[in-house]
């Protein structure tokens, strides 16, 4: 029960009033005074929201010192402790589901629809679905032995998402967390700490450190166990590096170009509004988003036109009002950045309407060259980028040329087709007849430059166990 309308901020506005609207970090089972702070800002209306603290590399040491603490008695709780914690959490999301939806659509710009009915329900989903393997740990992972302390960075795109795809499972396995949230979204993070706080979680195993890149460096090269970090394929790329022959247990979760491939038998509308879910979603802010269209030939105009209409019926706008499908960019900054892209193609540009701000239109841009660097580069925006293929062979050979490999959409009503092109795509996951189906229970990550390691499912919760034989990995020599 939503009680008032959704899109009412009151309830969000006075849990930032009664903060004082300056947020010290969530530490030791303690929210800290205020720090050296910068603003966290409303993108739809470019209000301040709050003030929050960067983190030092002192701040991130506390967390991690407390973290370690408190570890060695979760990890020696029962399964069964562990569970109730979770579940708590689980029930805590759902009661404050309100404060959270509208909090993260203040932060990000994302429409409240989508914060209501998916980051926040998956998120709690998250928390129930891990509570019931937490308890079942010692029979499902027999002999497991957790991290200990683990580093968790997480994007702007789904900041409550995002977390909960790291604590819950971090948590299940008897792990202790220091997470950092996004510059730009830290709010519901901070706000998660009440949850963590009112459920019982011991103080220390999860610890909230808020700042920029600088304060997730200095929790990379901090003395934790494991690193988890989702965000672009270049920071990805660093954390590798500069984690390398430490012995960490490391998941990558990094960027996407996923094809969404509409072969001429496939329900055309069912595919049309399939798009609107893959690359309209969250304004295309998604690692996973259907940025690539691969229509055959025969049936590309139809497509193209059927898709204009639809998406000249979008509504961009505020992102509180139910009825609206897209809301603001998350950033000035992502907006310029998207911008900076459509500028530089060759292709033919098809938009849709927005208002002035950080917004930006639902984009179409048709014949691209492959080589083209919106064929090629993750926009993470509103831009669907598309192309035509004549054969089955040549639609795979386009999926593929990529440096990514994220996700995919096969869309066919011959099962033949789907079922034979579908295993051709490198991608973590490759849906048929659908788009951005996400499920706690399936584990969900990347291949080639998207990254490596399994979030969700049985998968994710090996990433937060020591390899089962032996003693943690040794430490490789420094060459
Ligand atoms: P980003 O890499 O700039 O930032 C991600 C996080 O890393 C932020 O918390 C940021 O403060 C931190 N960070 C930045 N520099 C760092 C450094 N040197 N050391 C340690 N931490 C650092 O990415 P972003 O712009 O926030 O997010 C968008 C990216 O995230 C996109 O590329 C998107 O595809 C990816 N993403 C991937 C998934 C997935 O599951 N594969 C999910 C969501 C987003």
């Amino acid at each position: 029960d939503w009680g008032p309308a959704p899109e009412s901020r009151a309830e969000a506005d006075a849990w930032l009033d009664a903060q004082g609207r300056a947020f010290g970090h969530y530490i030791d089972g303690k929210r800290l005074k205020p720090g050296q702070a910068f603003a966290t800002l409303n993108p739809a209306d470019g209000a301040e929201l709050a003030q929050v603290t960067q983190g030092t590399a002192a701040d991130v040491g506390k967390a991690v010192k407390s973290a370690r603490r408190a570890q060695k008695a979760w990890a020696k709780a029962t399964c069964h402790d562990r569970a109730r914690v979770l579940y708590a959490i689980a029930r805590g999301l759902q009661k404050h589901a309100r404060l959270f939806a509208v909090l993260e659509t203040l932060d990000t710009g994302k429409p409240i629809r989508e914060s209501r009915d998916i980051d926040v329900a998956l998120a709690a989903r998250h928390f129930y679905h891990h509570a019931g393997h937490a308890e079942l740990r010692d029979e499902i992972l027999p002999g497991a032995e957790p991290w200990g302390v683990c580093g968790q960075i997480v994007p702007w795109n789904f900041p409550l998402l995002m977390l909960a795809w790291k604590v819950a499972p971090a948590l299940a396995m008897g792990n202790a967390v220091v997470l950092k949230p996004a510059e730009w979204t830290p709010l519901t993070a901070l706000a998660f700490a009440d949850i963590c706080a009112a459920a019982g979680v011991p103080p220390g195993i999860v610890n909230i450190v808020t700042g920029d890149g600088a304060t997730g460096a200095a929790l990379a090269a901090a003395e934790i166990d494991k690193l988890a970090f989702t965000g672009s394929t270049e920071v990805g790329r660093i954390l590798r590096r500069e984690t390398a022959g430490r012995g960490l247990g490391l998941t990558l979760e990094l960027g996407g170009k996923s094809p969404y491939l509409v072969f001429e038998d496939a329900d055309i509308d069912g595919a049309v509004e399939g798009l609107v879910d893959a690359i309209w979603f969250n304004g295309g802010q998604v690692c996973c988003a259907g940025a690539r269209l691969l229509v055959q030939e025969g049936v590309a105009e139809d497509f193209y036109a059927r898709l204009k209409a639809r998406m000249a019926k979008l509504r961009v706008g505020d992102p509180l009002d139910k009825a609206v499908d897209m809301g603001a960019l998350v950033h000035p900054e992502q907006k310029a950045r998207v911008e900076a892209m459509l500028a530089r193609t060759s292709g033919t540009i098809h938009q849709g309407s927005a208002p002035e701000g950080c917004f930006l239109p639902p984009t179409l841009v048709t014949d691209l060259a492959p080589a083209d660097p919106l064929m090629q580069e993750e926009v993470f925006g509103p831009v669907l980028a598309a192309t035509t293929f004549r054969t089955p062979a040549e639609a795979v050979m386009l999926a593929n040329d990529t440096t990514y490999g994220l996700a995919g959409s096969v869309w066919s009503q011959d099962i033949d087709v789907a079922l034979d092109t579908a295993p051709k795509i490198d991608a973590g996951v490759v849906w048929v007849n659908g788009a951005n189906r996400l499920d706690a229970a399936a584990p969900f990550g990347g291949m080639k430059e998207s990254g490596f390691g399994r979030e969700g499912g049985i998968a994710g919760l090996r990433a937060y166990l020591r390899p089962a034989t032996g003693p943690a990995t040794k430490p490789a020599k420094r060459h």
